[in-house]
């Protein structure tokens, strides 16, 4: 099997595990991972996670263009662009997951400064003001703060975007950060989760 048919097989088996976690519901959410120096694989617009096949799958030059000729992209692949070009990210993954997307519509971001787990593997996450999917102003938001480093970006109104070292660590970081928003849900409910200090931050190192 080439080094290319594995990548689109291995891409299709995180769209049915997200797909299987609830996160991306629908035709909903878009996944996408570095094929080589000049191109990367994303799922196409409007097929589900569920059944989307492996031949499907648009590869897209890092310039933008479409190689995969009659093919239609996902509408969001600007976002996906952006990582690639501006970040050592290999995999990322867009996701309308409910816990990570009730912040997003409240319009709250979500601070990460309240576990270890998520201040170490998540970072702080970056937050986008509402603009329309594939938009030329989303675009160039989502760009500005993956310069800044961030690994998870909250899209106002709409959902989260996640970059991995590989699609194993994008799938991870997707996980906790829509496991996390709703434990932040949960301890609302028992009078609001309390913010680790300074100090307390200072002191993570992974484990
Ligand atoms: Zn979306």
């Amino acid at each position: 099997m080439s080094r290319e048919s594995k990548r689109r097989k291995q891409l299709v088996e995180y769209c049915r595990k997200l797909h299987s976690k609830g996160y991306v519901p629908g035709v909903d959410g878009n996944i996408s991972m570095r094929l080589d120096e000049k191109s990367f694989l994303i799922t196409p617009s409007g097929v589900s996670k569920e059944v989307v096949k492996p031949r499907e799958l648009v590869r897209i030059s890092m310039s933008g263009d479409v190689m995969d000729e009659g093919k239609r992209p996902s509408i969001e692949t600007n976002m996906h662009l952006a990582a690639f070009n501006h970040s050592d990210a290999n995999a990322v993954i867009h996701v309308h997951s409910s816990n990570a997307v009730a912040f997003a519509l409240a319009r709250v971001n979500i601070d990460t400064r309240y576990t270890p787990a998520a201040y170490y593997h998540l970072g702080l996450v970056g937050y986008v003001p509402y603009y329309a999917s594939g938009s030329e102003l989303l675009h160039s938001e989502v760009t500005a703060l993956i310069k800044k480093k961030y690994k998870v970006v909250l899209l106002e109104s709409h959902g989260a975007l996640v970059m991995g070292a590989d699609m194993q660590d994008a799938f991870a970081k997707t996980d906790l950060l829509e496991t996390y928003a709703g434990m932040l849900m949960k301890a609302d409910s028992l009078g609001g989760a309390v913010r680790l200090t300074d100090e307390q931050l200072d002191e993570i190192h992974g484990g």
